[in-house]
């Protein structure tokens, strides 16, 4: 069973091709990184364009590098939502106008679900029941699944996500974008512990997260700083900052597994590709007796193979989108 995975829900067009849910025949990604890095974000128009402009080779290179054509498909899946409108609906359209020329099934993606699917491509035996810590750019999420698309969301974040306070703090300390890999790099050099940021656990037994008060706290200090004349360590920032960020996520991660007693943990989103997360979680499940799986760096940020990982259980399922399905940007977990 071969599925074709396409995801363009934000800045990254890419295809991939995978065999049986677990062998990667093929994977492309095309970044816009460079093209927003001068607007210090993502700027949605610019965005669909590019999308627009790759989608047709990217999935060409693709089929080439899996030795495939349309024929050779089970099906094609697609990220629908979450994410910008623009982006999605560039894929969504693409990818109906592929299904319905070959005589395919579409499958619509959660582009959340996608992500912690990433965990699937390289552990297909995963068992469930498993907890998912899901840290994306836009998403902080805890969530409990009993088998392929049942699950339950235990906690999320009621302000900012993860990701989007590194990108912040990193844009303030003249980093670059995306920022949470800059942040680890300069965190690297410095002291966690130069700084006290806040720590948000909220109301005691809460698997939701709070990240507005420490990205502020940070951008106060900076602020602060600026105004006495004084210049600030950049790396002692970036590593307390990584460390209150990394600290509350391996807190409520912990509460979590305690609660729902599940016996596996796996990570997911762009932020999962953080080492210092990475280790502390490791740490702490092996003290445990949990069993801890994460995704290699280049499938925890955004791309195709994670959604035809996810793509690829749908159509087990026979779980097939309908020829109008739509873009829903403001999708989110069920
Ligand atoms: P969402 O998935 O919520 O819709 P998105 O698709 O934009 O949002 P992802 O691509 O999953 O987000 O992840 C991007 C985020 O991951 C950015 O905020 C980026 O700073 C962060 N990130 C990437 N690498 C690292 C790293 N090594 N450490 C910390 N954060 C990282
Ligand atoms: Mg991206
Ligand atoms: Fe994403």
């Amino acid at each position: 069973i071969n599925i074709l995975g396409i995801e363009t829900s934000c800045d990254e067009t890419s295809a991939a091709v995978l065999r049986n849910g677990r062998d990667l025949l093929s994977h492309i990604i095309s970044s816009q990184i460079k093209t927003h890095q001068k607007y210090g974000g993502v700027v949605p128009e610019v965005a669909s364009r590019e999308h627009i402009l790759h989608l047709q080779s990217v999935v060409e290179e693709a089929l080439q590098g899996a030795k495939m054509e349309f024929g050779d498909l089970a099906g094609i899946a697609v990220t629908y939502g979450p994410g910008l409108v623009g982006s999605l609906l560039v894929g969504v359209a693409g990818a109906k106008a592929m299904a319905y020329a070959a005589g395919i099934p579409l499958l619509g993606i959660n582009h959340l679900e996608g992500h912690i699917y990433a965990n699937f491509l390289h552990d297909p035996e995963l068992k469930f029941p498993l907890l998912a810590l899901l840290v994306s750019g836009g998403h902080s999420h805890l969530v409990h699944f009993e088998g392929h698309g049942k699950y339950q969301v235990l906690g999320h974040t009621r302000d900012d996500a993860a990701g989007e306070a590194l990108d912040k703090v990193a844009r303030t300390l003249g980093l670059g974008y995306p920022g949470g890999p800059y942040i680890q790099k300069a965190a690297l050099e410095g002291d966690p512990h130069a700084y006290e940021f806040p720590r948000a656990m909220l109301e005691p037994g809460s698997l939701d997260f709070s990240f507005s008060g420490v990205k502020s706290a940070v951008l106060n200090t900076l602020n602060s700083a600026r105004m006495k004349g004084e210049t600030v360590n950049v790396a002692d920032v970036a590593a307390s900052f990584q460390e209150a960020i990394v600290d509350v996520l391996v807190r409520k991660t912990l509460l979590a597994l305690e609660k729902t007693k599940a016996p596996t943990l796996v990570l997911a989103g762009g932020v999962a590709a953080n080492t210092s997360l990475r280790k502390r979680l490791t740490e702490a499940t092996q003290k445990r007796g949990v069993a801890f799986s994460y995704p290699p760096p280049v499938l925890c940020t955004d791309n195709g193979a994670m959604i035809a990982a996810a793509g690829y259980y749908r159509y087990l399922a026979k779980d097939y989108a309908p020829w109008n399905l739509n873009a829903i940007p403001g999708l989110n977990l069920a």
